[in-house]
């Protein structure tokens, strides 16, 4: 499955992590684990509790692009709307879109004014932002780094003029450290941020999908040949860090 493929809408029965959102905001908790599948990796798990975190307890990362967040805001995948009611309570105006039903109904009841279920590469979707947000690991629905292109070309028909994007992400270096600190990284080899993904939630399984970490050097690189600009606003913990980009070239009439 591919995320670009601008159609794509989840069906409640190929939705994992909406059943685990709406499971944990009907009942305070979830009946299983939030299972994360991967060719390149041990099975994971995500905490469910975690996707319904406060602003207080978000990494500060994520609080830093939501101070900075001005004008009119989209939340890119939005999940649960932790980072929209965070904007709300701000006194900020939120467009948040979501391809899974579920959390879109779950946003809705917890009051997040302005959810839909929409796919951010549907382009009948064509409305304008001073911000949009990619947040916990917002590279990710990129999918690829040869889709980096049509992420940007989309951001060009969203942004506003003077518009800015939100983006964190991580290095994947880590996970190919020697143990001398050297980096062992295949060249040959796909892009080792690259990675594939398939979650389960009780019996919802739903299709694989690709997902991308990109480090912020190859990030510039990809923005800056689609004409964005791109700042490295803060470094996190472990490799990961906040990036902002913009298009460089905002005509200048003088
Ligand atoms: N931003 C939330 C959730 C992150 S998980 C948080 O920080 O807690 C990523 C979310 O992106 C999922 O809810 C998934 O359904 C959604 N998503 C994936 N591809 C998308 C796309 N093309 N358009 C909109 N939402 C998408």
């Amino acid at each position: 499955m591919n995320y670009l493929k601008r159609s794509l809408l989840l069906t409640p029965d190929k939705d994992p992590m909406g059943t685990a959102i709406a499971d944990y905001f009907h009942y305070g908790r979830t009946a299983g684990k939030l299972r994360v599948y991967s060719s390149q990796f041990e099975e994971d798990e995500i905490p469910v509790k975690q996707l319904f975190r406060s602003f207080n307890e978000m990494p500060l990362l994520e609080q830093i692009a939501l101070q900075q967040a001005t004008g009119r805001i989209l939340d890119v995948g939005a999940g649960s709307g932790c980072h929209a009611l965070a904007l709300q309570e701000m006194g900020k105006e939120v467009c948040a879109i979501d391809i899974s039903p579920l959390s879109v109904e779950v946003m809705k009841q917890r009051g997040v004014r302005n959810a839909r279920q929409i796919n951010l590469f549907d382009e009948t979707f064509m409305e304008n932002f001073d911000t949009i947000l990619m947040l916990m690991n917002g590279s990710g629905i990129v999918g690829k780094l040869e889709n980096l292109p049509v992420f940007f070309k989309r951001m060009k028909q969203l942004l506003r003029p003077g518009g800015k994007i939100w983006m964190d992400s991580s290095d994947l270096c880590y996970l190919f450290e020697e143990e001398d600190g050297s980096f062992l990284v295949d060249l040959a080899a796909d892009y080792y941020g690259e990675l594939d993904y398939q979650m389960q939630y009780r019996k919802v399984k739903g299709d694989s999908f690709d997902w991308l970490y990109v480090d912020f050097q190859t990030l510039s690189l990809y923005a800056s040949q689609c004409g964005f600009e791109t700042k490295l606003i803060q470094q996190g913990n472990h490799y990961d860090y906040l990036a902002c980009l913009y298009p460089c070239c905002y005509v200048n009439n003088k």
